[in-house]
């Protein structure tokens, strides 16, 4: 097992403390000898039941290694016949994400970080986040016993997330500046400081986690769907989720790879604006806006990997308005009773956008991954959804405002 530069090729020791490319200072990635992973895996690992630490033979992390974990992944896989109906699309899943321990798909990858953290001896660990992040750092990190540092952009944190870091004992510094900003310094923080352990998703050992996100869906569906939809952000998850395909499919555990779709809020789509130039290159977006929070984020670290992974895929990137966002997430709730937060319905405003111009078709089978709890940012639906009504207490008042 090693972490490979996916520019250069070069060649680290997973045990060392290194979050870019020594040599060209691009992207790592773990490798692992998949003819070992094949060796190990016994003939029942499908009858356990699902988590992330059922792939451990996917996972950086040794046999004997104390895990830091909250019992995290083995999210519920939705059949959502009333959604599939009013879209217009035959076989429709929503992989639930906000199952998790803290309500995101972020405790995957945050595991595996943070038991590798406590392997690596380090005592402090930081990130910079839209709000997800630092709510599942700082859990993570009080399980394993580590001083924990979040950085947050003043402003357009929800509160949620925000109440989630405090409550476990993080301290937040609020920067003023946007996400891009707070990532450009905890970059700088951690590559000074040795003992302080960074655990954004440039951490290539979040991604390992992350990736179990597809394990699971193939084991849940007991195929591969042709479409997965997925938020982009930071652009890890885009990237787990291919990695996590790939394996699947040199082991011969799957025989196909779905398309993939990364969608972006307008306002904040470098990665999608790069995709529909054709490009392998991003331009980053200085002032990034949408209020699908967890993904305004105008410099995406992993761009290379996610467009990478999108071409491979066959697939594409696309944007959503806000008003879609907000559209999708309430059509969810009304539809199936699933309540998710803004970026996570971004998948369902893109897929209903995607049906309509044809480019996906009602017989094709999607699974749209709802990567937060809808709880995490409350504001937003007192913002947009109508009041309660206001009425006494009188039974023939109330009688009469139902019936209206
Ligand atoms: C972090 C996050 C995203 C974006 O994921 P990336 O890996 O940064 O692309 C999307 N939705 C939610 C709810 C998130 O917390
Ligand atoms: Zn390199």
């Amino acid at each position: 097992m090693n972490l490979k530069c996916i520019n250069c090729s070069s060649l680290f020791d997973t045990d060392s403390i290194l979050y870019n490319c020594s040599k060209c200072n691009d992207l790592l990635e773990v490798e692992y000898d998949l003819d070992k992973i094949s060796n190990n895996l016994g003939s029942n690992w499908r009858d356990s039941p699902l988590s992330v630490w059922k792939y451990q033979d996917f996972l950086p992390i040794p046999d004997g290694v104390e895990r830091v974990t909250l019992q995290e992944g083995g999210t519920r896989l939705h059949n959502s016949k009333k959604l599939s109906s009013f879209l217009g699309i035959d076989e429709l899943h929503i992989k639930n994400e906000g199952d998790n321990p803290t309500a995101s798909f972020k405790d995957r990858g945050m595991t595996v970080a943070v038991t590798k953290a406590k392997q690596l001896g380090a005592k402090i660990i930081t990130c910079a986040s839209t709000g997800n992040t630092s709510a599942s750092l700082a859990a993570y990190g009080a399980r394993g016993g580590l001083k924990r540092i979040v950085l947050i952009p003043s402003g357009k944190v929800a509160y949620g997330k925000l109440s989630q870091a405090m409550i476990c004992g993080a301290h937040v510094l609020q920067i003023d500046g946007n996400f891009d900003k707070c990532l450009e310094v905890v970059m700088e923080l951690s590559s000074k400081y040795e003992d302080i352990y960074l655990v954004n998703s440039i951490n290539p050992f979040r991604i390992e986690g992350q990736k179990t996100i597809v394990f699971e869906i193939f084991e849940q569906l007991g195929h591969v769907p042709d479409w997965i939809i997925v938020p982009v952000g930071n652009a890890g998850n885009v990237s787990a989720i291919w990695k996590g395909l790939n394996e699947f499919l040199q082991l011969g555990i799957i025989d196909k790879l779905p398309r993939l779709v990364g969608v972006q809020a307008e306002g904040s789509a470098p990665i999608s604006a790069a995709f529909s130039e054709g490009k392998m290159e991003v331009n980053y977006i200085q002032k990034p806006e949408t209020l699908a929070t967890a993904i305004r984020i105008g410099a995406p670290a992993s761009w290379k990997k996610a467009l990478r992974a999108i071409y491979d895929s066959n697939g594409l990137a696309t944007t959503v308005s806000d008003k879609e966002i907000l559209e999708g997430q309430m059509n969810l709730a009304k539809l199936e009773g699933l309540f998710i937060e803004p970026a996570s319905a971004a998948p369902i405003a893109a897929l209903k956008k995607l049906l309509r111009n044809g480019t996906i078709s009602s017989d094709e089978e999607v699974v749209c991954i709802a990567t937060g709890h809808g709880l995490k940012d409350p504001d937003i639906i007192t913002k947009f959804v109508e009041k309660p009504t206001e009425v006494s207490s009188n039974i023939d008042e109330i009688q009469k405002v139902i019936k209206k």
